[in-house]
């Protein structure tokens, strides 16, 4: 799984998965037909698949986090003994790593892993997954969680799964570049909420995400610069009327009054008017 740290960016797409090589041997990872992947040779699941949802709409998995914090993935049909299911239950039965790819965009995926089956429930027809090694302890046989641990898994989930997938979606929406400055290292990029994950509407979706740089980000945040419904830039006029180097100058004072530079082509995928009127009104209220 080394190998996954070596890839040239957050996300992997299909052909690179297709022709992915282990050994001198190809060994796809993923199966484009089936969303659970077992290869000839291993005696388990070697990886799970949920497909790419479009830009507004909220992805399958977030309906399908128990209220244990844990995550659920569903069986391949209503069959607990069709072949791709028992692939998984093998997994689970043998404690094997797998690797979840979440479509971030068509063809595209957020791989997470490693990710352990630690439930089988054939009444929901799903299974349940840890998105780390703490979670599987919480669910090793015969371990009652306690709410503190049940909010730990919870908060896991949001951050290993809903905040990576969405910093994936939004940064390949922004093509990888600062929405103000356009700045394109990955490794200097977050992707912003507009509104909040504690907010009703701050959803781990594209429309409610900005790519921003590590400064701009912190701008924003901190109401030093705010971005109106049309997209244009305004900065706090406390900030404007400082005296400081270049950074100050040309990376805040120098957006004043200009809009966005990289706004996503796909209309869907571009800020919500609503959220960032919500937010530009709690700039000015600063
Ligand atoms: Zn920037």
């Amino acid at each position: 799984m080394a190998y996954l740290n070596t890839r040239p960016t957050p996300h992997v797409d299909y052909h690179w998965l297709r022709e992915f090589m282990f050994n001198g041997e190809q060994i796809p990872l993923m199966d484009m037909q089936r969303g659970i992947r077992k290869p000839a040779k291993l005696s388990g699941a070697l990886s799970i698949r949920t497909t790419y949802t479009k830009p507004g709409a909220a992805p399958p998995y977030m309906d399908n986090t128990g209220s244990d914090g844990f995550q659920r993935y569903k069986y391949r049909g209503t069959d607990p003994s069709h072949p791709e299911n028992k692939a998984l239950r093998r997994a689970f039965e043998d404690a094997l790593p797998i690797i979840w790819f979440v479509g971030v965009a068509p063809g595209r995926y957020e791989p997470i892993y490693p990710v352990y089956v630690v439930g089988d429930d054939p009444s929901q027809l799903e299974f349940t997954l840890a998105l780390d090694e703490t979670q599987r302890l919480l669910m090793a046989p015969g371990f009652v969680m306690d709410e503190a641990q049940r909010a730990y898994a919870m908060r896991e989930t949001k951050q290993r799964l809903h905040q990576r997938v969405f910093r994936s979606q939004v940064l390949l929406a922004y093509t990888t570049k600062c929405a103000i400055c356009r700045l394109k290292h990955p490794e200097l990029l977050d992707a912003a909420h507009i509104l909040p994950d504690s907010h009703p509407n701050g959803l781990p979706i594209v429309p409610n995400g900005l790519t921003l740089c590590k400064i701009h980000h912190a701008a924003f945040d901190n109401k030093i610069i705010g971005v109106r419904p049309d997209y244009s830039l305004h900065v706090r006029p406390d900030v404007l009327e400082e005296v400081d180097g270049w950074m100050l100058k040309g990376g805040i004072q120098g957006v004043h009054n200009t809009s966005l530079a990289v706004i996503p082509t796909v209309r869907k995928a571009r800020p919500s008017v609503d959220r960032l009127e919500e937010r530009y009104a709690e700039f000015l209220a600063y």
